[in-house]
């Protein structure tokens, strides 16, 4: 069998990192033929050395020396999602700067394994219509996706709604750890610190994932996500916290089974999985798990009174347009500021809840009216005192 190419963006970061890892580990099924990062030239560079791609891409030099055969700027993105010689394109990009590349792999008819949840969020219905026109696909990495999708195998179907069509689901079950905050009060979360907000309590990830976790914008985001790919409506998906992280998610069908898929917290399975998908393929990375050593396992109700980011996100899910969009840009945005100390961590709803009152009804129709209204939300929340 010959080996898959494989164009690894956001190589340098926590997806990124464990990709390699799980291709190191099937050399006779994948390589890497296509590298990129955003600023991280050392890391990036040892990247290359190791694996020897057709391309690497340096998003910003920022004057650094680099090799002359390096790709530079935005537009390496790009080039790395269409390299001829990928086949698969693992999009570990975080935030909106994700969306052009996973655009560019699909118009070459390419499967996209996608981390970059922002994708879906801003361009649902751009990365829709890129499928349908150039028969390119999408694979989710996000662990719960991942779940939801090993839960349904068998069960995708070629026509209906959403990027991989589902029919006879009755509900969604989407866990979430809960983050640091899922025992703290209103008034506490108030006073949370930065530091706080980074000490996840069951997963090591990027640090802006790791902030939306702590708020559960991370969970919103993944609403809209589950809703984009398996065109299940929102009011079949819930969300339940589930502290121990080991129920990744569940689908109840209509005859009222619910299938759970249930594994260690670790991205070694989903980032394997959106390689192989639809087939299974033995691996020595993914952590064994052991019934009684995590026993018990716990549900519990979401407190939106506590986290009303999630909330706020659904509901610009259902607005549809360009709402989800300035949700994930103003997110962005607060995140940004929170990560630099401009803006207590509790503050992130409210610059999320004033973008979307401020950018209601924008259109949002194409890429230049979504980018539009994803700049605006940015604006507003950097302007925010
Ligand atoms: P990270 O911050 O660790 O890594 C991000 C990568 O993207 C780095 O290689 C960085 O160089 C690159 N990057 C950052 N900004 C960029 C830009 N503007 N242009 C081009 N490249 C840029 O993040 P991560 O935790 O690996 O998350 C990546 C994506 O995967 C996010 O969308 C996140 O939501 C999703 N995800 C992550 C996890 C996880 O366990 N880390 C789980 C599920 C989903
Ligand atoms: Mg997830």
């Amino acid at each position: 069998m010959s080996t898959l190419g494989v164009a690894l963006l956001g190589a340098t970061g926590s997806i990124g990192e464990t990709a390699q890892r799980v291709v190191a580990r099937h050399p006779d099924r994948f390589r890497l033929v296509a590298l990129t990062a955003n600023g991280n030239a050392d890391e990036l560079a040892k990247a290359a050395q190791r694996w020897r791609p057709a391309f690497v891409g340096l998003v910003e030099p920022a004057g650094r020396a680099v090799p002359a055969t390096w790709g530079s700027g935005a537009q390496c993105l790009v080039d790395a999602a269409q390299h001829p010689d990928a086949q698969i394109v693992l999009n570990a990009v975080v935030g909106a700067a994700g969306l052009d590349a996973t655009l560019a792999a699909l118009a070459a008819g390419k499967r996209v394994a996608l981390a970059n949840k922002e994708t879906l969020v801003i361009g649902g219905t751009l990365v829709q219509r890129a499928v349908r026109a150039k028969g390119g696909s999408v694979i989710p990495v996000d662990s719960e996706h991942s779940a939801l999708l090993q839960c349904l195998a068998g069960r995708i179907g070629s026509s209906g709604e959403g990027l991989l069509p589902v029919q006879g689901v009755k509900r969604f079950v989407i866990t979430a750890s809960g983050g640091p905050f899922r025992t703290w009060d209103t008034e506490r979360i108030r006073g949370a610190k930065l530091s706080d907000a980074l000490n996840h309590p069951t997963w090591a990830m990027g640090k802006k994932i790791t902030v939306d976790s702590a708020s559960l914008a991370n969970k919103a985001l993944e609403v809209i996500e589950a809703h984009v790919l398996f065109g299940v409506p929102y009011e079949k998906i819930e969300v339940v916290v589930h502290p121990q992280s080991i129920v990744h998610s569940m689908v109840e069908f209509e005859d009222g089974s619910v299938l759970a898929q249930m594994g260690v917290p670790s991205m070694e399975l989903p980032v394997l999985y959106a390689l192989t998908y639809p087939e299974r393929l033995a691996d020595a990375g993914v952590p064994r798990f052991d019934p009684l050593a995590h026993s018990p396992l716990t549900f519990e109700a979401v407190r939106h009174d506590a986290f009303p980011t999630l909330g706020l996100g659904v509901a610009a899910g259902k607005a549809g347009g360009a709402a989800p969009a300035v949700f994930n840009a103003a997110n962005e945005a607060a995140v940004a500021r929170v990560l630099a100390g401009s803006l207590d961590f509790a503050r992130i709803p409210v610059a999320i809840e004033g973008a979307l009152a401020k950018l209601q009804g924008v259109r949002g129709d194409d890429r230049t009216s979504l980018l539009a209204a994803d700049a605006a939300a940015r604006a507003y929340v950097q302007e925010m005192r």
